[in-house]
């Protein structure tokens, strides 16, 4: 391997001091990075819903500090000793335990195993990419995953999206509407009903609405299909409104990890509820969902869906995700 470069970046750092995580902006060299066989300079990653976790010390994600956070990144490669990609090449990384058990993207460069990178697809640009990120690339792994199990466009009846107006949400009410689906939004937030429509949202409807256990086994068949990031009670209701074979993909827990449902949907409706899991997700798999992310979403749908921070900004940004209070994608640009 050649010698690293002298030259620093910036990199948000947490310490571990008597059990609370403490963050902090650092200049870091090449040398600092973890082992990998690519370093990638690192033009944008994103605050997505884990990243709060973890800025928060919360959800026992990281074990080992200091530590550099930021599940998911897009740059170009300044060194590789994998023959799979040379300098200059752009590259999106998702998944993995990146920014858990491994230093991640909130950081002017990374290094990780080359296995764990995706080329960058043409047509998209590295801003672009994140705006989609792990969120909008789980959405699309969702959205897979219904269809594999039987829904089209061609069939009647709405596909809800529940946390609609957070990150995961946008992007799966976006992919749906672009399909030819009718969609319903859920969220909880009044002002941002226009959002939703210009996201290609068909109806909108109050959280409150799905937001409680089921009152019976089974409540009167609704949806065609759900993309579910808010889980807990809400996962319950729409379980027991599904129309008959249909499903939930059950992506998230933003709302709670409890499941208070009967077996009932799924022996008198024949429901299911299809896991979604985009941190270990096979490299075919990943290379199709990419694919059909840049084929499906406009440049402007993603802008319009993106909002801009620095390194400084995630600490705060970090304890509001939590709280549902950001809109869309939350992109970071830690070199700037
Ligand atoms: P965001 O915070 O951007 O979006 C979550 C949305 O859920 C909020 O915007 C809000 O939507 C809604 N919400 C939040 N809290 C509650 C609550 N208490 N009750 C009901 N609704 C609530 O997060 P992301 O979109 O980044 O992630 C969403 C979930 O998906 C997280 O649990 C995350 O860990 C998970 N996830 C899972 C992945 C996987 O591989 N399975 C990958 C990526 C994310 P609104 O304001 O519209 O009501």
């Amino acid at each position: 391997m050649e010698e690293a470069p002298l030259s620093d970046f910036p990199a948000l750092m947490l310490d571990e001091e008597a059990g609370k995580v403490r963050a902090s902006i650092r200049r870091l060299t090449e040398s600092d990075l973890p082992a990998g066989d690519v370093t990638v300079r690192v033009e944008h990653s994103t605050l997505n819903y884990k990243d709060g976790l973890i800025l928060n010390g919360l959800g026992r994600l990281v074990r080992t500090y200091p530590h550099v956070p930021g599940i998911d990144f897009a740059g170009t490669v300044e060194r590789s000793d994998s023959a799979e990609y040379k300098p200059g090449d752009k590259v999106i990384l998702t998944g993995w335990r990146v920014g858990e058990t491994h230093w991640g993207g909130f950081s002017g460069k990374a290094r990780v195993k080359a296995d764990w990178l995706v080329p960058l697809p043409a047509g998209l640009t590295t801003r672009r990419a994140m705006a989609i990120g792990t969120a909008g690339f789980t959405a699309m792994l969702a959205v897979m995953a219904l269809e594999e199990h039987g829904l089209a466009p061609s069939g009647d009846g709405e596909v809800l999206v529940t946390g609609a107006a957070g990150g995961l949400g946008s992007v799966a009410v976006a992919l749906l509407s672009r399909l030819g689906y009718r969609v319903c939004a859920s969220t909880g937030r009044a002002s941002q009903h226009d959002y939703l429509r210009s996201l290609g949202a068909a109806t909108i409807i109050d959280r409150a609405e799905i937001g409680s256990p089921p009152a019976k086994p089974l409540l009167s068949e609704r949806w065609a299909g759900v993309v579910d990031s808010v889980g807990g009670a809400t996962l319950a209701n729409c379980v027991a409104s599904l129309r008959m074979r249909s499903a939930v993909a059950s992506c998230g827990n933003a709302g709670g990890v409890e499941f208070a449902c009967t077996v009932l949907p799924f022996l008198l409706r024949g429901a299911s509820i299809l896991g979604i899991d985009s941190v270990m997700c096979p490299k075919p798999r990943r290379l199709d969902a990419w694919a059909r992310l840049t084929e499906l979403l406009p440049a402007e749908m993603l802008d319009s869906m993106t909002t801009e921070a620095g390194l400084a900004d995630l600490p705060e940004l970090g304890a509001r995700i939590l709280k549902g209070e950001i809109r869309g994608r939350l992109v970071v640009a830690p070199n700037r």
